[in-house]
């Protein structure tokens, strides 16, 4: 699948859409989620243009992959969820309901979850 470069996670890279944002390097952006399911719900994303993890671990140089998943976890220490855990989550492809065509981590947390829906 191509990448659509008018998705929002797109624009928000662009500067053309806010966003609240948490983290970034020259690799990766991390923001607030719009509609959070938890206390604590951050989107991490990479800078180029990825329509899914299946895109992503398929096309990235390995130094981009361990970079993206590195920032993850520096931002899940910054987040400071400590000893009471999270949840990452990664949506791929319409059966998961992926909404944003742009490879997005969600990481999840603040209050116990519960079981996966
Ligand atoms: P997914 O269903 O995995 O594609 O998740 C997309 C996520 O993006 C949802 O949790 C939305 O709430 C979130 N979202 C959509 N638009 C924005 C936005 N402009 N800023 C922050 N989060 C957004």
């Amino acid at each position: 699948m191509a990448y659509d470069s008018n998705n929002i996670f797109a624009k928000i890279l662009r500067g053309e859409i806010p966003c609240q944002r948490v983290y970034e390097d020259n690799q990766v952006l991390a923001f607030h989620d719009i509609n959070p399911k938890a206390p604590i719900h951050v989107l991490v994303i990479p800078k180029g243009a990825y329509n899914s993890f299946m895109d992503f671990t398929i096309r990235a140089s390995f130094e981009e992959i361990a970079a993206f998943f590195q920032a993850v976890t520096k931002i899940a220490e910054d987040l400071k969820f400590g000893d009471n855990g999270f949840r990452l989550v990664i949506n791929n492809g319409p059966d998961s309901g992926q909404e944003v065509p742009h490879l997005h981590v969600h990481l999840i947390g603040g209050k116990r979850l519960g079981g996966m829906a």
